[in-house]
């Protein structure tokens, strides 16, 4: 099997702990080490997905207009109801909410907001690129001494180059048909190389532009996640909010039953990753809720500002489907995964841990 060089191998520690012999302990001035670390993340939005869908299934008004089938949650999204059962679903409509920071709930800031652990600075998706400041990729890409590092993004969207990292050429990244670094990094590995080529090539639809459709994306993905098991790899997937923008409630199902497809070839990765002593975390979430209108989401919206999050792997307690006391935020994710992968990381807000997704005493 043709595997990128990663030189940052692991020391096995315990029977399911892992202490990466990079973590910042390893660094001059780091912060202190976490006495136990994952070894792989992999974290996949859906972008605009409503937590209706999430949490209570088809809608049935709706549904019915659209003349699809009336379906609970667990039959619509059956493996990522397999990975909340597991481990931890935050959002659920009976409690306070997992939002976004906003003040505009639409994608790019979304997506900012999910990888920095702050509220993105740009409010609207014209954000410039690279990143301000450092993400989740880049504070794994700094424990990694290989290049390209241990961090790979794929996804459908090709603005998400702009926000997934401040130091474009460390990580992989595949986003949309053309963006980023890919296309050279893969060169030398035919079976991915061929994959990313169909990628290109394929019609945008249901997006338009460098969209890349989520069946090529996740294709892609799921064999790069295969041969080279990063350390942390993000996956977004885009067929849902667009279909939605459509108006096309039967579409936007459909992709959400691809999308957890999906879930459900990482979530047996990831088990065959933790058979290995690989202890992995597995996380699904979106990037904005929509308006009551269905069609649409943003800051006229405030319905809009709701998301949801489900977690599952070592470390991650099963708790199933919690209400929240109070409202968590987006903001807190990078910097809880962070602390899961033992790579410094942290952002000068007001983010916190998302102790409801750490088994913590
Ligand atoms: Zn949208």
């Amino acid at each position: 099997m043709l595997r990128l060089h990663r030189p940052w191998l692991v020391t096995l520690v315990g029977c399911s702990t892992l202490l990466s012999r990079e973590t910042p302990a390893d660094q001059p001035g780091g912060a202190p080490p976490p006495s136990k670390t994952v070894q792989h993340v992999v974290l996949i939005a859906l972008d605009g997905v409503r937590y209706q869908e999430i949490f209570t299934g088809v809608e049935a008004a709706r549904a019915r207009h659209a003349g699809v089938v009336v379906v609970d949650q667990t039959a619509l999204m059956p493996h990522l109801w397999a990975l909340a059962r597991r481990g931890v679903a935050l959002g659920a409509p009976t409690g306070e909410a997992f939002a976004m920071s906003g003040p505009n709930f639409v994608s790019l800031p979304g997506y900012a907001e999910m990888l920095s652990g702050r509220p993105a600075a740009c409010h609207e998706n014209n954000c410039p690129g690279p990143a301000a400041a450092k993400t989740l990729v880049d504070a794994v890409c700094e424990t990694a001494q290989a290049e390209p590092c241990s961090a790979a993004v794929f996804s459908s969207w090709p603005e998400i180059e702009r926000v997934a990292t401040s130091e474009p050429g460390r990580a992989l990244l595949s986003t949309g048909r053309e963006g980023g670094n890919a296309r050279a990094l893969l060169r030398e590995i035919p079976e991915l190389a061929a994959l990313h080529e169909r990628g290109r090539r394929a019609a945008p639809a249901p997006g338009y532009g460098g969209y890349r459709p989520d069946n090529e994306t996740a294709r892609l993905a799921l064999s790069y996640l295969e041969h080279d098991r990063p350390r942390f790899t993000f996956i977004g997937l885009g067929d849902t909010d667009e279909l939605a923008h459509a108006g096309d409630y039967g579409g936007y199902l459909r992709a959400l039953g691809e999308a957890d497809e999906v879930i459900g070839k990482v979530s047996e990765l990831a088990a065959r990753w933790e058979s290995m002593n690989e202890p992995t975390v597995v996380v699904v979430t979106t990037d904005h809720g929509r308006a009551e209108s269905f069609r649409d989401h943003g800051g006229r919206f405030p319905e809009s500002q709701r998301s949801w999050l489900v977690a599952a792997g070592t470390g991650v307690p099963a708790r199933g489907a919690i209400r929240l006391e109070r409202t968590r935020f987006m903001r807190d994710l990078a910097p809880t995964l962070a602390g899961l992968l033992g790579v410094a990381f942290a952002p000068p807000v007001e983010g916190e841990l998302l102790d409801e997704i750490l088994d913590t005493p």
